[in-house]
């Protein structure tokens, strides 16, 4: 019998609520007592599951367990905009001053790879992900957001990366391929596909559980330990623990206050007509976004239709994850105000869906992915909302790191970083809504005074990272 999990009564994205049957069907029956395995990965999306798919894949005689309180892509895998990018949480400064120059762009051509990775590997098992390879384009809507978009290419070009990796395009360039309002210029990168997520996060558990890999889901993990993963329907015995949990994190017993939930909301609209696309654009399916402090994101999906979010939903006390956050009346409405703001043309169009997730946010806004030797824990995530590419390349890091193979993705700068703790609460609440708010008052400043309000932070989206 088919699932389609659901969020607070209603679909638990587009994505999932369009996926087609045979992708639907239950992977893993619940663990029932106690088991031993070689690895035992917590959490089913996508870190959990391309640790598994290249863990096999390398070491076919692994015994591999996947425990998902869920089903298999209840997460973010399951939810998010479909940007297949090469964004990093980090940028490329901070990259550097942790290691070096030549390692920091090391790490950003390592992304680069992931993406086409993903495609790659989708094509090579078969996988229908609605991949389309169209790059991103960030557009330029004010003189302030030109400026930055200015200096954020001329950056990438004192890392040495060339227009064939990071261009801007002038105001006419930009109209050949997106119609959106206010447009001056816009940069463009090549490094980004569009996807369908559920279809990515589905086909991959299906996959995993048709090669040998256990995948338990309706199992939810209360603690881990070394070797030892305690759930609710008996406990795993392992040498090798990943945990691949994300903004579900604080859910596990002692780790409250490793990785901040963050909820990132989305909306989508009905099927647009060709005349509106013909008027709009993005005939190559772009990622799009515009030079706004605060986040959106947008996608043309497969099926013509607009998939649109943005960040800006409060982080909630006490780091708390339920259903009923995944929608914001409020929130939802901006987002809708805001799709139509950059293309009048779908004034009209229905909203189908709004969903949103929690998101993984580490203290100093790293991502990770690693293993203590000491006591075979090992981890990957605080992806902070860019974790489609970046956890592909988490996913055969960590199958390195667990078989002890030193290669070139083991020593880029992410592995074994470790971000320490968020403050207790009140000040974790505080802390991050402040920074919020602070990236909403930016962009309010900007629109009203024409000058620039740049604010670093979790909710700024920029192409060095
Ligand atoms: C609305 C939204 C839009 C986004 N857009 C983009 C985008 O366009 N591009 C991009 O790169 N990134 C995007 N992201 C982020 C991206 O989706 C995530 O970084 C990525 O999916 C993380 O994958 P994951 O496997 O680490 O975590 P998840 O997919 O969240 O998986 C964690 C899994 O762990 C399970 N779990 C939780 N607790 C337990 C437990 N106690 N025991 C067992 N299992 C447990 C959950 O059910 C879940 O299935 C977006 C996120 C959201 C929410």
């Amino acid at each position: 019998m088919s699932q389609r999990p659901e969020s607070a009564g209603e679909p638990l994205s587009l994505w999932w609520d369009t996926l087609p049957r045979e992708l639907t069907m239950p992977i893993g029956a619940p663990l029932d007592g106690d088991a031993d395995y070689d690895v035992a990965i917590v959490g089913g999306g996508y870190t959990g599951l391309w640790t598994a798919y290249y863990l096999q894949r390398a070491d076919p005689a692994l015994r591999i367990c996947v425990i998902e309180a869920n089903v298999a892509g209840f997460g973010a895998s399951g939810r998010n905009g479909g940007w297949a990018s090469a964004l990093f949480p980090a940028s490329l400064r901070q990259l550097a001053e942790r290691t070096d120059r030549t390692t920091a762009v090391r790490m950003k051509r390592t992304m680069h790879d992931a993406v086409d990775e993903i495609g790659r590997v989708a094509s090579s098992e078969g996988w229908d992900i609605e991949w389309c390879k169209g790059g991103t384009l960030g557009v330029a809507r004010s003189p302030i957001q030109l400026q930055r978009a200015e200096q954020d290419i001329a950056d990438m070009r004192s890392w040495g990366f060339g227009a064939d990796d990071y261009s801007l395009l002038s105001a006419h360039e930009t109209a050949a391929r997106v119609r959106m309002t206010d447009s001056l210029g816009a940069t463009s990168t090549p490094h980004c596909a569009a996807i369908n997520p559920a279809r990515l996060v589905r086909s991959l558990a299906m996959t995993v559980a048709s090669r040998g890999v256990r995948i338990f889901e309706r199992t939810a993990a209360i603690s881990i330990e070394a070797g030892l993963v305690r759930t609710s329907n008996g406990s795993v015995r392992a040498p090798i623990i990943v945990r691949a949990t994300e903004g579900y994190t604080a859910t596990l017993a002692g780790q409250r206050r490793a990785l901040a939930p963050v909820y990132s909301l989305m909306l989508a609209t009905e099927p647009l007509p060709d005349d509106i696309w013909n008027e709009i654009g993005l005939a190559d399916r772009e990622t799009f976004h515009d030079g706004r402090n605060l986040i959106i994101y947008g996608q043309r999906t497969a099926d013509g239709r607009f998939a649109f979010g943005g960040r800006g939903a409060p982080y909630h006390f006490g780091s708390r994850i339920d259903p009923v956050q995944d929608r914001n009346a409020a929130v939802h409405t901006a987002l809708r105000d805001v799709l139509v703001d950059l293309f009048p043309a779908v004034a009209q169009a229905r909203i189908t869906h709004t969903w949103g997730g929690p998101l993984g946010i580490a203290r100093d806004w790293w991502a990770s992915v690693g293993i203590d030797r000491s006591n075979g824990l090992a981890w990957a995530g605080g992806y902070v909302g860019d974790g489609v590419g970046t956890s592909n390349l988490s996913g055969r890091t960590l199958a390195d790191l667990i078989r002890e193979q030193a290669t070139v993705l083991t020593t880029v700068p992410w592995v074994n970083h470790h971000s320490r703790n968020w403050e207790p609460e009140p000040l974790r609440w505080i802390g991050t809504n402040l920074g919020l708010h602070v990236m909403n008052r930016a962009d309010a400043k900007e629109q009203r005074t024409g000058k620039e309000s740049r604010v670093a932070g979790i909710f700024a989206r920029k192409i060095g990272h």
